[in-house]
């Protein structure tokens, strides 16, 4: 066998790799996407803001690298007030909001 073989057969594996990581982050975020709380038609609800807290934790990035939130605000979608917090991986720094509505208040 020459060496040219060898580069060869090395040169697909690292494209498969690739690919196959590639596969996956898609796959990966496919299903976060259908998670409560990452598109504002599908906020979370019912969770008290300590809660909240402990689900962002709880939430990790496609590349495996865990979330913290960096602001919080208010949206007005369909004529529900949501809540919605701006996360960013520790890792990748991609960025996430996850929407919820806000807990009831206690009087
Ligand atoms: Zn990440």
């Amino acid at each position: 066998m020459n060496s040219g073989f060898w580069i060869g057969i090395a040169l697909v594996a690292v494209f498969l790799a690739r690919y196959i990581k590639r596969v996956r982050i898609r796959q990966e975020a496919k299903r976060m996407l259908q998670e409560p709380g990452l598109t504002p038609d599908n906020p979370l609800s019912g969770l008290r803001l300590s809660e909240i807290d402990e689900h962002i934790l709880t939430i990790s990035c496609g590349c495996g690298g865990g979330f913290r939130p960096t602001s919080e605000g208010s949206i007005r979608v369909d004529g529900r007030d949501l809540r919605v917090a701006r996360l960013v991986c520790g890792r990748c720094e991609s960025e996430r909001a996850l929407y919820f509505e806000p807990p009831p208040l206690l009087h």
